[in-house]
């Protein structure tokens, strides 16, 4: 990574797999149903002191299907975002599309609806808020809304990389930490 050190202005995650680890259900990857499922990753809670340490805002852009497909209560995807909400008070919004794809949507990633939905919301400028996922639909999504693009690269989602080409590949979101300075009016 070779970019200048910058100021992010606003960090938007996807959830499973970057804020929290995503589940491994008869050998598929799969998302939290149940609050006891919801197992916040370590890199994240370290990435959260530093961005509470520059006072940069977080948020959230989720994809969660599961509720409409049967797989997951509503209440039990209250109370993750609950417990998420009230461990990492930095996390401004948690912004979820509950649709699927036979819905059409505007919101469902690799659509921008949710990213454009916090850019417009939070007054968020594109050229200093960084989406960073585990998928090609959010690096897809991030680029349709003009942002950009981190990739956090697993052992899952090696075929999904194949998929896009993000601006930044990272294996643990602290490596973002090295890019960041505290000092405003620089620009990635
Ligand atoms: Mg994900």
């Amino acid at each position: 990574m070779n970019n200048p050190l910058f100021k992010p202005q606003a960090i938007i995650l996807d959830r499973d797999g970057v804020v929290n680890e995503v589940v491994i259900k008869e050998g598929k990857i799969s998302s939290p149903h149940l609050p006891e499922e919801f197992v916040i990753r370590r890199d994240f809670s370290h990435f959260c002191a530093f961005l509470f340490h520059l006072q940069v805002p977080v948020f959230v852009a989720s994809n969660q299907p599961d509720v409409k497909r049967g797989l997951m209560s509503e209440m039990a995807l209250a109370a993750m975002t609950k417990q998420l909400c009230g461990e990492y008070p930095i996390i401004q919004e948690v912004l979820y599309c509950l649709h699927d794809d036979i819905d059409a949507c505007a919101c469902r990633k690799p659509k921008p609806g949710l990213l454009q939905a916090l850019i417009e919301e939070h007054r968020l400028a594109k050229e200093t808020t960084l989406f960073i996922g585990d998928s090609h639909k959010d690096v897809l999504a991030g680029q349709s809304a003009g942002l950009k693009t981190v990739f956090l690269r697993k052992n899952y989602n090696q075929a999904s990389l194949q998929l896009c080409q993000p601006d930044i590949i990272v294996s643990e979101l602290m490596e973002l930490t090295s890019m960041f300075t505290s000092k405003e009016g620089t620009h990635v």
